[in-house]
This record gives C-alpha cells, structure tokens and sequence, in this order.
C-alpha cells in the first residue's frame, strides 16, 4: 500500500520528519555523503551518493563492550532517526546486513531505531549495475516522483505511522534500469583465467578503497585498549580492508586478494547466505583509483568459453 501526495503537502511531510526526527540524508559537500540535516534545503539526490550510509549501523571505529570494575557493558542506542534517500542499492545492502548481524546488540538497537525512507532512482551513475542483482523492495517508505504529486510505497508499520493520514491507494513501482548489466553468471568457470593475474599486477595498488566504498563489505580489525590503572578496557572494533597485505590471515599474493573480493562476494557468498553480497552500486569501480572493472573483465570473459566448461565439453 502506499500514499499519493501532491508536492507542496509533501514538503509540508518532509518538514514535520526533520523537525521531530534525526534526520539523515544525501547532501553535496567535495562528494555526495549521507550527514545528519536540520533543512531540507541541504538535501541532495540528483546523484549516488559516493559514500553509502553503513557507518550509521556498523561505525567506522565502535566500542563493542567496556569492561570496568568486574562489570561488562555493552552499547546503548536509543534516538530515534530517519535515514532519507536511500536508493534501492543501498537498502538491499541494510538488507543483507539485517540478516547477518541480528544477533548482535548494537546493530540491532540502531537499527531499530531507524527509519529507512528510499527514494527511487532516476540517475544512476555510469558504473550501476544494479538491474542484474535481483535487488527486493526493502524499505519502510519509499517515494517514487510523479508529475505534480509524490507516491509513497509502504512496507511496514513504522512507514505506515509516517503516513496514516493520508488516503490509501496501490500504485506499481517501476523497475529501475541500469546503465550496464553483469551478464556472466557463471563465473567460476573463469576462475584461473590469466586477466586476474594481469590486471592485480598491473593495476591494483592494494589501497583497499574498493572494500571501504562498498555498503556491503565487512572487514573489521578488532582492538582492545586498556586504561592506564588497568581496571577498565575497551574493545573496540574497527573497519578494514581485505585488499591490504597485512589484513588478517588473507593470502598475501595481490591476484589471490583481488580474486578473493570478487569471487566471495559474486559466488562463494552464495553458498554461506544464499545470496550474492553484491547490490550492483559500482562503487568500487568509480573509487578505484586505477578503474578495475570487474564488471567489463567478466563481460569479456564470457565470450570465450572457461577452462572449466572447456573440460566439461571433452576439448581439453
Ligand atoms: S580500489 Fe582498486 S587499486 Fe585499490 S585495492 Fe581495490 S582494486 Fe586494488
Ligand atoms: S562489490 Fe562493488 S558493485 Fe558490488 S556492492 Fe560492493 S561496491 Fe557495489
């Protein structure tokens, strides 16, 4: 179900969220990242935002538990706030992350806290991928721009809060088409094809920008601080990335790392959460500083046939 509201009413809407809500939403500063607003004047949606919105749930660096005298205390969220302009991309990732981190404290307590509020996507930036991932409709509001009025799509009951003033209707969400599509699906035939080795050695740089930019990465380094007395600690964790040499227990060969970040999240993935942990945002092509695309790489692969299938076929 869903709201259709004619746009001065809705400015009227967006105003009453903002004044009663933390409210956080896409605002243009050197690039387009999500920052707490107090007016809906700084809100920007004309482009992906660069950064996603996964440190508002996962932050960048995060007390776990505070040990101190003999007592472990975990973390206490209670505002209660609206991310706004998210785009189906990015909600697919909260998605993703709602299942994987249900038992854990802190995710949970902010998450039910928030409010997501989607807002259909009409500019996809260049390297969106994001028609091929079979993305869901995942929101608690999301608004679809018509003519002179707004539709508002509802799927739960802290959406339906928001709008139960207005008159119900049922209106179609269109599909979003991207500008590019992942046709390979079988990429593991593809798996010790020479391109990976070519391209880490002589392209990627190890910076790790690729795992930072995706919503949908979860590399952490856990700490523990202890105060100088040594009767209170702090575990903290913090985010990483599998692409640096140092990171965990990861292979150290760069063309193993690269294959590792996109054969994980394309295919083993599948197998550990039943899905891809992929939403197709293509952010991790537009911030790569030296542009591997990994979505041309295995377009081009699928021309010609993998050894696997080659073997499969008796010709090799
Ligand atoms: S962003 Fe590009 S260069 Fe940097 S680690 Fe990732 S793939 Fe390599
Ligand atoms: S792997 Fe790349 S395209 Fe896929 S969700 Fe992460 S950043 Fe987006």
């Amino acid at each position: 179900m869903g709201v259709e509201i004619k746009k001065d009413d809705f400015k009227r809407f967006l105003y009453r969220l903002i004044q009663k809500y933390e409210f956080i939403a896409p605002v243009k500063e050197d690039v387009v990242r999500f920052k707490h607003i107090t007016d809906m004047k700084q809100i920007y949606l004309k482009e992906q935002p660069y950064f996603h919105a996964k440190q508002f749930f996962l932050p960048k660096e995060e007390v776990m538990f505070t040990y101190s005298e003999g007592k472990l205390a975990g973390p206490s969220e209670k505002k209660e706030r609206i991310i706004y302009g998210l785009r189906l991309c990015d909600l697919n990732a909260i998605k993703h992350f709602d299942e994987i981190f249900a038992d854990e404290e802190g995710y949970t307590q902010r998450r039910n806290n928030t409010i997501l509020i989607g807002v259909h996507c009409t500019g996809c930036h260049d390297y969106s991928f994001c028609s091929s991932m079979d993305l869901k409709p995942y929101y608690d509001l999301y608004i679809l721009e018509l003519h002179d009025t707004y539709y508002i799509d509802c799927k739960s009951d802290k959406g339906k809060k928001l709008i139960s003033r207005y008159k119900e209707i049922h209106m179609e969400i269109p599909k979003i088409n991207s500008p590019r599509h992942l046709k390979n699906k079988n990429i593991m035939n593809h798996f010790d094809d020479p391109i990976w080795e070519k391209t880490a050695d002589e392209r990627c740089l190890s910076c790790g920008r690729c795992n930072l930019l995706c919503p949908v990465s979860m590399e952490f380094i856990h700490e523990e601080k202890i105060a100088y007395d040594l009767h209170s600690s702090n575990q903290i964790r913090k985010w990483d990335s599998d692409q640096y040499v140092d990171f965990s227990d990861f292979p150290k060969e760069r063309t193993e790392r690269l294959k590792q970040r996109i054969f994980f999240q394309l295919e083993y993935s599948k197998k550990n959460f039943g899905h891809t942990l992929c939403v197709g945002c293509g952010r991790c092509i537009t911030g790569c500083p030296t542009h591997i695309d990994f979505v041309e790489i295995l377009n081009n692969l699928e021309k010609k046939p993998g050894k696997r299938s080659l073997k499969k076929e008796g010709l090799s």
